[in-house]
């Protein structure tokens, strides 16, 4: 905090107030009326400390392998890709990630959805746009769609996805113009914002009546995917879905399912931190169960 330069009291009327050389008053009263501390490790003073942004900062991940819910078993005669053989597992598309789902990160992203927190926003919203521009695209037209979040986060700026989407929309542009430019002044615009879609309250419904048995790993995540629906017709194309965290896949795979019945294909999709594979933890659980016996 900024030391007060000058104190001075005038007399005869209210007490006020006064810095003569500078406004860090102010600033120390900000402060005072707004304590900062960082999402991740409760550091005073900042919304993100270096540390915890560092983890941020990527490179992207490959993480679709660990979503059950993004994968399928590769069919007898579904064609020849490199080694994979039918039986094979291969996934939907692929899914980037910029950090594991580990406590700090954790941490933040829970803080990011929860508070309203305008610093927050503006530094991850940074960090993911420049770790967006290593994205090579191809240059071609691709809608950049974030999946969807319940009403109220939406109307206040916590729609956490929608501000990842809009991060990767202006780091793609970024690179494509970095790329073709210098050929002319004209900024080409090639990954557009579509927030396209929604959930469907009704399904969350069903959540409580799932079954949850002790042998079901996925705990009845895939009934979140179920719900997602296009709100307005996306009219084809390409696609890159934008979410926080990946778990078990359910949502991307969900909004991939949404999509391609508007004609939009997925071809990939980015996420912020991305869990541990939830076959491996109960596999962990389970040894750890064993072990106890
Ligand atoms: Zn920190």
């Amino acid at each position: 905090m900024t030391p007060v330069e000058k104190i001075r009291l005038i007399s005869g009327t209210s007490p006020q107030w006064c810095s003569m050389e500078n406004n860090g008053f102010w600033n120390t009263i900000g402060d005072l009326a707004f304590p900062r501390w960082c999402a991740g490790c409760g550091a005073w003073d900042e919304d993100l400390c270096p540390d915890c942004q560092q983890r941020f900062t990527g490179p992207w991940c490959r993480v679709d392998d660990r979503a059950p819910y993004l994968q399928m078993i590769r069919p007898v005669g579904g064609g020849r890709l490199g080694l994979l053989r039918p039986g094979d597992p291969v996934s939907l598309f692929p899914v980037f990630a910029l950090a594991d789902y580990d406590d700090v990160v954790r941490k933040v992203i829970v803080s990011w959805k929860n508070t309203v927190n305008r610093g927050l926003t503006k530094t991850l919203v940074r960090t993911v746009t420049r770790c967006a521009t290593s994205i090579e695209w191809d240059g071609g037209a691709v809608s950049i769609v974030p999946a969807p979040s319940r009403f109220r986060r939406r109307h206040d700026g916590r729609f956490v996805a929608g501000h990842l989407a809009r991060a990767l929309g202006a780091g793609i542009d970024a690179a494509v113009n970095e790329r073709r430019g210098r050929a002319g002044d004209v900024q080409i615009s090639v990954a557009r914002y579509r927030d396209v879609l929604a959930t469907a309250t009704i399904s969350f419904a069903g959540v409580r009546g799932y079954p949850r048995t002790e042998n079901s790993f996925l705990g009845g995540r895939g009934i979140k995917g179920r719900g997602i629906r296009v709100r307005r017709p996306a009219g084809g194309g390409r696609a890159i879905l934008v979410d926080d965290v990946l778990t078990s896949g359910a949502t991307l795979a969900g909004c991939a399912r949404a999509l391609k019945e508007c004609d939009v294909e997925v071809v990939a999709a980015f996420v912020l931190g991305a869990a541990l594979d939830p076959r491996r933890r109960r596999m962990q659980q389970t040894g750890n169960e064993m072990g106890r016996s």
